[in-house]
């Protein structure tokens, strides 16, 4: 199953929705990814909003 990126926060999922965002949007033409595994310790993470780890697009 393709991977959808959840429209507020980027954050792929393969699921029907994201778990952060259970009402969001789910976006299916993101464009390249990113993992975060420590948010609190990433720069990138604070500039994307990103708080949660796993993976995200970069853009949507
Ligand atoms: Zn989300």
């Amino acid at each position: 199953m393709a991977k959808l990126a959840c429209k507020i926060c980027k954050k792929l999922v393969t699921g029907d929705k994201c778990p952060l965002h259970p009402d969001a949007k789910l976006v299916e033409s993101w464009k390249g990814r990113i993992i975060i595994l420590n948010p609190e310790k990433s720069e990138l993470a604070k500039k994307m909003k990103i708080i949660d780890k796993g993976e995200y697009a970069i853009r949507l």
